[in-house]
């Protein structure tokens, strides 16, 4: 085999809590990882020059050491001693520095794609191993399954099993403004000054969990019960990220107005989303909110995948 074609799916936080500050300086958290149908196309193949090459649609993402398929291929033929060169063709279709994990995603495809590709063998805890070296959400790409609970830096995965059919639609609204990660957890940290002390790592955090927790999801998810679930969803970032960006703030504020649902943010943001069980009334609300936000925002329906 010498070439490979991949989808590099996206994925949302249904749930994410902040409990404190790691003595590695990252953040513990406690998320519920969903993978959605939103995806980016890696194109792999062999080659026989040794040097890695990456090319990517947008513009704006490095196609450098900077890039994460970069590193993540670059990590491999280190370790495992793969002496040829590869081509990483990327159609980016999820939009960067959203909170969507779209370089984790296609780090983690590159992971996969290699494996296959030089005969690696290694096995999928190898790889999740791996992916944890590389980045926070990269593992529950490699994990590859819809659902899964995430803690530590996001990477100590378990898989939440639900028993028959179950698909969400997704209405994804994405203001186009670019919020860095780090920024938002430096605004938590000044928010949570003076707040009560984060669990066992001496941390400060403002830490009062709205959610009612990931134990009281989880069990809704299960059961299929789509509004509770969905009053049950859970961020400790959104506050953050709509007390410090106007701009966010206001769509929120008027995709809260316009009544078709509760108004979630994935990740870090500023990707606000909205859950949807029924298709009709998913693609009804798609096209409205398309027409009215498209100056400001890009808007995609997306599934669970
Ligand atoms: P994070 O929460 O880790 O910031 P995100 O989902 O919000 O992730 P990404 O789309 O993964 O955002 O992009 C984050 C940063 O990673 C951007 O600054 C981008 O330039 C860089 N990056 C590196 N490689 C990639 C890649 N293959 N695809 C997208 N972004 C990449």
């Amino acid at each position: 085999m010498n070439a490979l074609v991949l989808s590099s799916p996206a994925k949302l936080n249904l749930y994410l809590d902040v409990l404190g500050r790691r003595p590695d300086g990252y953040h513990e958290l406690i998320t519920l990882f969903e993978r959605i149908s939103l995806a980016d196309t890696l194109f792999i193949r062999r080659t026989r020059r040794r040097a890695i090459q990456v090319t990517c649609t947008d513009p704006t993402v490095p196609c450098d050491r900077r890039n994460l398929v970069y590193q993540a291929a670059a990590f491999l033929r280190r370790t495992y001693g793969v002496k040829e060169g590869m081509r990483i063709d990327i159609k980016k279709n999820i939009p960067v520095g959203a909170g969507l994990g779209g370089g984790s995603s296609n780090a983690a495809t590159a992971l996969l794609a290699m494996n296959r590709l030089f005969g690696l063998k290694i096995s999928r805890a190898g790889l999740i191993e791996h992916a944890n070296e590389l980045g926070s959400d990269v593992a529950f790409f490699v994990l590859g399954r819809k659902w899964a609970l995430g803690r530590g830096r996001g990477g100590d995965l378990t898989e939440i099993k639900v028993s028959g059919r179950l698909k969400f639609w997704h209405l994804l609204v994405v203001p186009k403004v670019s919020i860095l990660t780090k920024e938002v957890y430096g605004a938590l940290k000044r928010q949570g000054k003076g707040g009560r002390r984060g669990r066992g790592t001496g941390a400060t955090f403002g830490l009062t969990k709205k959610g009612g927790g990931v134990n009281i999801l989880l069990p809704y998810l299960k059961e299929k019960d789509i509004s509770s679930l969905d009053r049950a969803l859970y961020n400790r970032l959104t506050e953050v990220v709509l007390n410090s960006n106007t701009f966010v703030s206001e769509v929120y504020n008027s995709l809260h107005a316009c009544n078709y649902g509760r108004v979630h943010m994935s990740g870090s943001g500023p990707t606000l989303f909205v859950l949807m069980r029924d298709y009709a009334e998913a693609q009804r609300v798609f096209y409205a909110v398309r027409r009215r936000f498209r100056d400001r925002c890009r808007v995609f329906l997306a599934s669970t995948w």
